[in-house]
């Protein structure tokens, strides 16, 4: 049966709130919502939250505080509504109740008053370990009337969809015609003995009811369709399009977990990557635009996604290309952003001083400026701009060992030290120059000076360039830490 109806696509991203918005969540509410915006349709998000006792308020905040950051804004759903309120399950119950009666009533369903456990059924199935625990023939014998007594009695029960013999196929838009014997699918309950249903009823009852047409989700519930297949033809509704995208794997290959790093896309926030970077990496995740083309802002992406870019084959989360694309993204934001972005992650590091916003911005952006050509997070501004913000309180041990130690090093830094003292103009030519010509005076090569000036400066033994670095830091500065490593070698 295919779709009839309106022919506005509309799609949804429908997280189950047990966790923060993960990695690969965020990637399947990416494409939904690039397909949605491609298309002029509308992007649905629903929680289902029926599983009581492993969701969370918090865990609905995070994910909506993730979907935000990455600037990916629902249609319709919390906070924002719409003709298919509630967008929440655990508010949603009375249909997928009603639901389940109307199967039962079809004959497509039946009540089993079996053994108690059956909310360990999921679990079971889920590790493959599922055995038949049902007896549909006892069921079925069991005469309506009697049910009905039992029910009255409060007899608990599990209402079970009744699985016909034959073959189930639906049409994925990703990997073409996926066909499941009927005779593998057991009868799998669609409402639980504690009159919560499962997930197979309420995805579908919602997914018709909220009329979807594209359902594009995770290649780890390809297994669980064939089900809803079924239930969508016993409730005589057309199946929406399904589009399984392809699993994230970390580098070695296997499923991406918390054991190859963050998993929680807020993470990615904390460890200072920004938004932009983060969604076009995630949209190259099982989807190409063809054309070998990688760096595509949001719009970009929105005007070439296509449900046909989708890979079959699984994607690789590659951090390097992940800060290849922040790298790229912090290099076009403006300087105005870019301090912005930053000022939170200098206040943090106990930095910030209220100047660098009015009375040393444009010296502050300077600073910013010679650390973005090397910078891949925002972290890295932070520790590169701190020597320009604090002296250095200790001078790392190796470099100090093989640039501080020589016998007359003090008097070599002296002298340097006196002519910078009177330097006019205190810039990068004359700055080196004098560097180089106070060296040949006392027949050192340049590098000693250099070597010994950049730890004098930054405690370390890698900066930016140091001439540039020593005009920012100004005369008074330089003097001053040049005079403290002469003191204190
Ligand atoms: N709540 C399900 C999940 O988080 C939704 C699956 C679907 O999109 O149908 O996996």
């Amino acid at each position: 049966m295919s779709l009839t109806g309106s022919s506005i696509p509309r799609v949804r991203f429908a997280p189950s709130p047990t966790g923060y918005l993960h990695v690969g969540g965020a990637r399947t509410a990416l494409f939904n919502w690039l397909y949605a915006r491609r298309m002029g349709g509308v992007f649905v998000l629903r929680i289902e939250d029926t599983d009581m006792e492993r969701s969370s308020t918090d865990m609905v905040t995070g994910i909506l505080d993730g979907l935000s950051w990455l600037g990916l804004d629902w249609d319709e759903g919390p906070g924002v509504g719409g003709p298919h309120a509630p967008y929440f399950q655990s508010e949603r119950l009375e249909l997928y109740r009603a639901a389940a009666a109307e199967l039962v009533t079809a004959g497509r369903a039946y009540y089993d008053f079996g053994g108690p456990s059956k909310r360990g059924d999921a679990a079971a199935e889920e590790d493959g370990t599922y055995e038949r625990r049902y007896d549909r023939d006892a069921c079925l014998a069991v005469p309506a009337d009697t049910v009905a007594r039992r029910v009255a009695a409060g007899e608990p029960y599990a209402i079970r969809f009744l699985v016909p013999p034959g073959e189930t196929v639906f049409a994925d838009l990703v990997h073409g015609d996926v066909r499941f014997d009927n005779a593998h699918i057991e009868d799998f309950v669609v409402l639980r003995s504690d009159g919560y249903p499962t997930y197979h009823l309420s995805v579908v009852v919602d997914d018709i009811a909220m009329a979807m047409t594209h359902v594009v989700r995770g290649d780890d519930h390809i297994s669980n369709t064939p089900k809803q297949v079924l239930l969508y033809q016993a409730f005589g509704k057309p199946v929406p399009h399904f589009a399984h995208v392809p699993l994230i794997m970390g580098a070695d290959k296997k499923r991406l977990s918390k054991r190859h790093g963050a998993t929680s896309v807020m993470e990615y926030e904390r460890q200072g990557y920004v938004p932009e970077a983060m969604v076009n990496f995630l949209a190259l995740l099982g989807w190409s635009p063809g054309q070998d083309l990688e760096l595509l802002t949001k719009d970009e992406l929105v005007s070439h996604f296509t449900l046909d870019g989708i890979s079959t084959g699984n994607a690789v989360f590659n951090t390097e290309k992940l800060d290849w694309f922040n790298h790229q993204y912090l290099l076009k934001r403006s300087d105005d952003d870019l301090l912005a972005l930053l000022t939170p992650w200098f206040e943090r590091a106990g930095l910030w001083q209220a100047d660098l916003a009015n009375g040393r911005r444009s010296w502050f952006v300077e600073v910013l400026t010679l650390l973005r050509p090397r910078a891949k997070r925002l972290g890295e501004f932070v520790d590169g701009a701190r020597p320009f913000l604090a002296a250095p309180d200790s001078y790392d041990p190796d470099g100090a060992a093989q640039h501080l130690s020589a016998p007359d090093i003090g008097a070599h830094l002296t002298a340097l030290r006196d002519t910078f003292a009177t330097l006019e103009p205190f810039s990068e030519g004359p700055l080196e120059q004098t560097l180089r010509a106070v060296a040949e005076q006392r027949g050192l090569k340049a590098g000693v000076l250099i070597h010994a000036t950049r730890l004098a400066m930054t405690g370390r033994t890698v900066s930016p360039g140091l001439f540039e670095m020593l005009r920012l830091l100004g005369r008074d500065q330089v003097v001053a830490r040049l005079d403290r490593v002469i003191q204190t070698r």
